[in-house]
């Protein structure tokens, strides 16, 4: 297999391969690039089919971190870490342990936070053996905690982007909005929808999960495998990535996707088809980066929960400049997102042509 090649490598300045025999670690840490800051990206915890398709998740998800990280002004770089394993099952504090030993040994050129798989409470674990660890649950001036709240608001900013440019619309109120996954952005994206007075329909993989949110906040549920063809406004994929495939997409029965899960589309393809069924696409990295503004906050020691949300808000404004600039270029929303986020890159970067994309001459890894 070609590594250095292969698609969603992308130059990345780095990628190490931990491994902790005593406690069973193995992870893999991916640091697409230091150009605007020290990479900064959550740590998932997910039991991957193979050892490929984790070194594939993790390369794609550290390369969105940059774009994300760009997107969202801040001066922090992009990465990005996996550890192989079921979260439920093989997770324990000496594997955090040694996570925390393998992220402290970078010396802080990648600093990890939650994200699928991970807790805040794991983030305390992991900074016992590393300063690296951010999004730690402790109260103290310098933590935000969880930062799903803020990735939520985060992408209800960009909905509302979304919807003003589709619909004619400001506001929600009164749209119906279709959220897959219920977990932590889910349910608290459900939340912020229900008090804008929108109509909200969720489903997870877990029935009882989707229940206790309906339950919660006045949502309807229906089965996971109804939930992307339902009649909607707006379709919020708020679960794992790669979902945007061709079947889903010529069965989606929404004008706008615009949700929290990373990755969505299952391949950089999706976005023009997308298009050409005029549906319109908010890329995942600009809609969910209300997270990783509320980590570089607690990165820089600035935590102010009033800035932190005022910068939050700011995703709207993003988010509306991409989708005019897609119509005026006729482009898709993800190539103007990757174009954007790739000049700020190239801008800050030493080596300009580290920038470039990989794509034409690359291959699927996998
Ligand atoms: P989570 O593990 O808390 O929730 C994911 C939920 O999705 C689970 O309840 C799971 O059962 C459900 N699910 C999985 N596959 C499904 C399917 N096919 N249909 C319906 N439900 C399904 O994770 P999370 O923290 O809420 O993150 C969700 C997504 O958002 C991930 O892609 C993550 O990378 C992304 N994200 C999260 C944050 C954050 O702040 N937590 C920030 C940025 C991006």
């Amino acid at each position: 297999m070609s590594i250095f090649f292969a698609d969603p490598f992308d130059d990345h300045e780095s990628v190490v391969f931990a491994r902790d025999a005593a406690s069973g670690l193995r992870a893999i840490i991916a640091i697409h690039s230091t150009a605007l800051g020290p990479a900064v990206g959550g740590c998932r915890m997910w039991p991957y089919r193979s050892e490929e398709e984790a070194l594939a998740d993790v390369l794609r998800l550290s390369r969105a971190m940059s774009y994300k990280n760009a997107l969202a002004g801040l001066a922090l770089g992009g990465g990005k870490a996996v550890i192989l394993g079921e979260s439920r099952s093989e997770k324990s504090p000496e594997l955090l342990r040694a996570f925390g030993r393998a992220v402290d040994r970078l010396g802080g050129a990648y600093r990890t936070a939650e994200d699928v798989g991970t807790s805040a409470a794991d983030m305390d674990i992991i900074g016992e053996e590393t300063r690296h660890a951010l999004g730690r649950s402790a109260k103290g001036a310098v933590t935000v905690g969880d930062p799903s709240p803020y990735t939520a608001r985060g992408g209800l900013a960009a909905m509302r982007a979304a919807v003003r440019h589709r619909l004619g619309r400001d506001g929600l109120a009164g749209l119906t909005i279709a959220i897959q996954g219920c977990g932590q952005v889910g349910a608290h994206l459900a939340r912020l929808l229900q008090a804008e007075g929108a109509l909200v329909v969720v489903a997870d993989l877990d029935p009882a999960r989707a229940r206790a949110l309906a339950g919660e906040t006045g949502a309807v549920a229906v089965e996971a495998d109804r939930i992307l063809s339902i009649k909607a406004d707006v379709m919020a994929p708020c679960a794992l990535g790669a979902i945007l495939d061709d079947q889903v997409i010529a069965a989606l029965n929404v004008p706008i996707v615009a949700g929290l899960a990373n990755n969505q589309l299952a391949q950089p393809r999706h976005a023009a088809l997308l298009h050409d069924r005029g549906i319109l696409y908010v890329p995942d990295y600009v809609a969910n980066a209300g997270g990783i503004i509320a980590i570089a906050a607690e990165h820089d020691g600035r935590v102010d929960r009033a800035e932190i949300l005022g910068k939050i808000e700011g995703i709207g404004a993003t988010t509306a400049k991409i989708l005019d600039r897609a119509v005026r270029e006729n482009r898709t929303t993800a190539v103007i997102a990757d174009t954007l986020a790739r000049e700020r890159l190239a801008a800050a970067s030493p080596r300009p042509a580290a920038a470039q994309p990989r794509r034409q001459a690359g291959r699927a890894l996998g």
